[in-house]
């Protein structure tokens, strides 16, 4: 039984995973949020269930020793189901980091040579690392970057028409995110259609709360629709995507924002929820299929915005061998799916209407048998993904 944790450390909060990768499943999962805050959360499920309890966290160090509580009292104990390694999902490696690596001093000081291009996440990443480390001091860590996958993304696609010589002097370059479940779905999707990844087109659309589109060409990333930080690309649970820039020199000069509340404006107080209130996309088809206009018109951007980046791909591609929903929308939102891929029937898109119907379980397809282009549902796992990259870098 070879077992790793998977450790997802965000700026207040930290996921953990402890996965045997024998079977591919899940021995335990835990998040703690609200760290540095008054208050903060603790949360730990098992084959025994779960347990949530309040206890204040006062750094990503106390994060970690209430993880290790959790599996000393919660189990699985860490003596019955020891990792052999640790895999940290880092947001941004830039151009530095081109697959998944193994840390060590010189890696902790590049990933945080790089925070300047992401001043939320790396940081906080860093933080998740150099806690886990200090608990399992003699396992390998690895870091499994969301931008990896995009590095094979042409200079065509990820140049931006900036001047050059800032661009460069500043490392501004459309950069990616959510790598590993682009790889992920990607590679799920072609071992379920039995087809060589090698000459599969996919166009996927990762829609959770961050959303982003995506165009897999022989399992490699053509183009991906987040930027040089993810607030690019696809409407989203709370930023905008897509905007004139021009928009912020005139919020600037007009009303007064300053470059962080325009930062807050964009990334926190826009997409569904500065559309519509709120940025569930449960609530937000609810309300708009009552009649609610302006939930109408939020779902309208978002499914609007949606279609630009699968029609802009599928040309990019050459055209599609198949199409992949994934993430909490993807996976769930028949509504979302059916209007994204209303009228395509001239592309060869021929979505079966009682197929997307059906809940979510697991992998499926739901075009009709006669669709030129297979349109599946991927339930997306980027914690088996880091694993999986975890294991392979480590050789274990
Ligand atoms: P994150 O980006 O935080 O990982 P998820 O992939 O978990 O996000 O997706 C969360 C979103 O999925 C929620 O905000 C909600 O809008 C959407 N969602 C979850 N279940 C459903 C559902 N049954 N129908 C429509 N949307 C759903």
């Amino acid at each position: 039984m070879t077992i790793v944790l998977v450790v997802n450390s965000g700026s207040s909060s930290l996921k953990y995973q402890l996965l045997d990768m024998a079977t591919e499943t899940t021995l335990a999962a835990g998040l703690i949020e609200r760290i540095g805050e008054p208050s903060g959360s603790v949360r730990h499920t098992n084959a025994d269930g779960k347990r949530e309890r309040e206890a204040p966290i006062a750094s990503h160090d106390d994060a970690f020793e209430a993880m290790l509580a959790n599996f000393a009292e919660l189990g699985p104990t860490l003596e019955s189901a020891p990792p052999a390694a640790v895999g940290h999902r880092v947001v941004q490696g830039a151009r530095r980091f081109f697959g998944p690596t193994i840390i060590d001093d010189d890696v902790e000081r590049n990933i945080d040579e790089l925070s300047p291009l992401a001043p939320l996440h790396n940081p906080a990443n860093l933080a998740g690392i150099r806690g886990a480390r200090r608990v399992f001091p003699n396992i390998p860590h690895v870091a499994v970057f969301d931008t990896a996958f995009h590095t094979t993304m042409s200079d065509a696609a990820s140049t931006y028409a900036l001047n050059r010589e800032v661009a460069e002097a500043n490392r501004v370059r459309k950069y990616g995110a959510h790598g590993t479940s682009h790889k992920y779905v990607s590679e799920a999707a072609a071992e379920f259609l039995d087809r060589p990844l090698e000459s599969l087109r996919t166009a996927v659309l990762h829609i959770g709360n961050g959303a982003s589109a995506c165009a897999v060409d022989g399992g490699k990333s053509v183009d991906t629709s987040m930027g040089m930080t993810p607030l690019e690309g696809l409407v989203m649970g709370t930023r905008t995507g897509d905007i004139d820039p021009a928009v912020l020199f005139h919020l600037h000069r007009k009303a007064g924002y300053t470059v962080d509340e325009l930062d807050d404006l964009l990334n926190r107080r826009s997409g569904l929820l500065g559309l519509t209130g709120t940025n569930d996309v449960r609530d937000v088809t609810r309300r708009a299929a009552a009649g609610d206009v302006v939930a109408q018109l939020g779902l309208d951007v978002y499914v609007h915005r949606l279609r630009h980046y699968l029609g802009s791909y599928l040309v990019t591609l050459g055209g599609g061998d198949a199409i992949v929903f994934t993430a909490g929308v993807g996976e769930n939102s028949a509504e979302v799916r059916r209007r994204t891929l209303e009228g395509l029937e001239w592309l060869g898109v021929e979505l079966d209407l009682e197929r997307n119907q059906l809940p979510n379980d697991g992998i499926r397809v739901i075009s009709t048998d006669a669709s030129r282009v297979i349109v599946l549902v991927v339930p997306t796992n980027e914690e088996v993904e880091i694993a999986r990259q975890t294991l392979a870098q480590t050789g274990l």
